[in-house]
């Protein structure tokens, strides 16, 4: 058996919006923990004194939660509670993890199971993926890479010598098999059942990566999984189009991004540290053809989102980044 927890907040003790308010709070406890109404047994709600113009267990019944047994009672009047506020109790047949919800006020009640979306966005080697590998680990939230998912369907590309055309690329499309899973928080790429999170990282399969994501059959189905994997727990995503097309409606949103000189030399730095060879010149080149490419592709070009925060990390220490944006989060969680 499982006992979920959940509560909201209402703005003014009237029948409307306690009716209105509960069965948004049932429905959302409902579908975040996949129960059949079938499975509840009963309903327990308890709301503050304040609250006297409506029994939340009635609008239970009205929002359709009416087999089970429902039980209402009024909490005692503390000193500083949370005013008009319903608590509602679900007991519920069968296992599996359990997710209690808070809406609306009762949201502060539970600051540790507040969900929410950081999106960062910006240009290849502006620093982001470090500053998000940082921030993740510092938060104790998941991180997911989207340029690796790119950089696997590139990867399939060059090993099927695609020739880059609309036609090859929705063929390839057709059979493409990425996932991502995580070994002690870190993001492991699939492709096609191998681990190609090394593989993926060379520089060719960089600008393979960038030609491959303007079309739109690969960025549906990479779109598709990153929402699937951000709706399920917080997490921070770094990528190019976040904050505009993938999350719009993320929580937290930043555009992050430096000189193509001070970006080149940090992609250089980091081939060179892993013994691949590279001219400094010809990198500045790549990242400047990158940058166009990804900006000025027809679906979901790199643009920043007009509420995000935008920062130049040119002058700036990684560390001096991650306390910027995780200031920012906490302030407001
Ligand atoms: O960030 P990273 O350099 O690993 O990304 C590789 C390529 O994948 C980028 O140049 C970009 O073209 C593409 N990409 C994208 N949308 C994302 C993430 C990456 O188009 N969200």
């Amino acid at each position: 058996m499982r006992a979920i927890r959940g509560a909201t907040t209402i703005s003014k003790d009237c029948a409307e919006e306690i009716r209105s308010s509960v069965g948004e709070l049932l429905c959302e406890m409902r579908d975040a923990n996949n129960l059949c109404v079938g499975q509840i047994l009963c309903i327990l709600f308890s709301n503050t004194s304040d609250i006297v113009s409506f029994y939340p267990a009635k609008a239970a019944r009205e929002a359709g939660f009416s087999d089970c047994a429902l039980y209402s009672s009024a909490e005692p009047e503390i000193l500083g509670a949370l005013p008009l506020c319903i608590r509602v109790m679900i007991l519920a047949e069968g296992d599996g993890p359990v997710r209690h919800v808070y809406l609306r006020g009762a949201a502060g009640l539970r600051k540790d199971l507040r969900r929410y979306a950081v999106a960062l966005d910006g240009p290849s080697g502006s620093g982001k993926s470090t500053v998000a590998k940082l921030l993740s680990k510092e938060l104790g939230v998941l991180y997911l890479d989207t340029g690796a998912m790119y950089r696997a369907c590139a990867l399939k590309a060059l090993s099927e010598h695609c020739d880059f055309t609309e036609q090859s690329v929705e063929k390839l499309c057709s059979s493409l098999d990425i996932k991502v899973k995580y070994e002690q928080g870190a993001q492991h790429t699939f492709l096609d059942g191998e681990d190609v999170s090394d593989e993926i990282r060379r520089n060719e399969v960089s600008m393979a990566a960038s030609k491959i994501s303007a079309f739109r059959c690969i960025r549906e189905k990479m779109v598709e999984m990153q929402r699937r994997i951000a709706g399920e727990q917080t997490c921070i995503l770094d990528g190019r189009d976040i904050g505009t097309a993938v999350l719009p409606n993320a929580e937290f949103k930043f555009y992050i991004t430096a000189d193509a000189a001070v970006r080149a030399e940090r992609r250089y730095k980091e081939l060179l540290a892993k013994g691949e060879s590279v001219d400094l010149e010809k990198l500045r080149e790549e990242i400047e053809a990158r940058d166009k490419n990804d900006s000025t592709r027809e679906f979901s070009p790199l643009r920043k989102a007009d509420d995000a925060v935008l920062i130049d990390t040119s002058g700036l220490t990684i560390e001096e980044v991650v306390a910027l944006i995780k200031k920012k989060i906490q302030e407001a969680v």
